[in-house]
């Protein structure tokens, strides 16, 4: 079993990142959010994020509860800021090598799925990277004061081809493969029928007792072929 720590940067008071009406902290929870339901379609893999929802967690924290669990990678997600445009990512500066080996395929991967400006494979002393014990990458995903990025990140298909992105890079470092038959899974519905009748009165009056029970009763008129 792979386990990944999905990490949405920011929350509660600390917005990160704002500009052209944009606010980091929920377009990185909307990514991560997206990133945690695409790989659920996947076998032998466990997501946790370190919040699901709007509010504040602390770095250290944050490393923590990727540690306690036992992660196997661990990924902060990240949009910038400060003028310029594209994709970049960090790695720790002490990293181990199979950190740099992951994160050389998750920066292909993206760039190449995204075809945004490749800003360049980056380290940092980020306590997100320092604190975790498993290998770690931190993505910065785009600008939102770059008005011509701040258009694609307004865009929720754009959000989910980030989330996409980053599984695909995972796909690819954990050699993860699809549940079997999930396509088809999604849109299957299995219909219980209790009772055909040639009398309207007598179908009324099952769909009454089964209401009384607490069930949800639907009749439907078909003609007999
Ligand atoms: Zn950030």
């Amino acid at each position: 079993m792979v386990k990944i720590f999905i990490d949405p940067g920011h929350g509660g008071d600390d917005a990160g990142a704002e500009g052209n009406g944009l606010v980091e902290k929920d377009l990185v929870l909307t990514i991560s959010l997206e990133m945690q339901s695409i790989l659920n379609r996947y076998q032998g893999v466990e997501v946790q994020l370190s919040r699901e929802d709007d509010r504040a967690v602390g770095l250290s924290e944050r490393a923590q509860m990727a540690n306690d669990w036992e992660a196997d990678y661990f990924i902060s997600v990240h949009v910038n800021a400060g003028g310029g445009s594209g994709f970049e990512s960090y790695v720790h500066p002490n990293r181990f090598e199979e950190t740099e080996d992951k994160r050389e395929t998750m920066h292909r991967v993206i760039v190449n799925t995204l075809d945004v400006t490749d800003r360049g494979e980056k380290e940092a002393d980020f306590a997100v990277l320092r604190e975790t014990e498993m290998s770690a990458i931190l993505t910065e995903n785009l600008f939102v004061d770059n008005d011509e990025e701040a258009e694609k990140l307004s865009n929720p298909s754009f959000l989910t081809e980030i989330a996409q992105a980053h599984v695909d890079g995972l796909v690819d470092i954990f050699d993860l493969e699809e549940v079997e038959g999930n396509d088809q899974e999604d849109d299957v519905l299995y219909i219980v029928q209790v009772g055909a009748f040639e009398n309207e009165e007598n179908a009324k009056r099952l769909a009454e007792e089964l209401e009384a029970q607490g069930y949800e009763t639907h009749i439907r008129r078909e003609t007999r072929s």
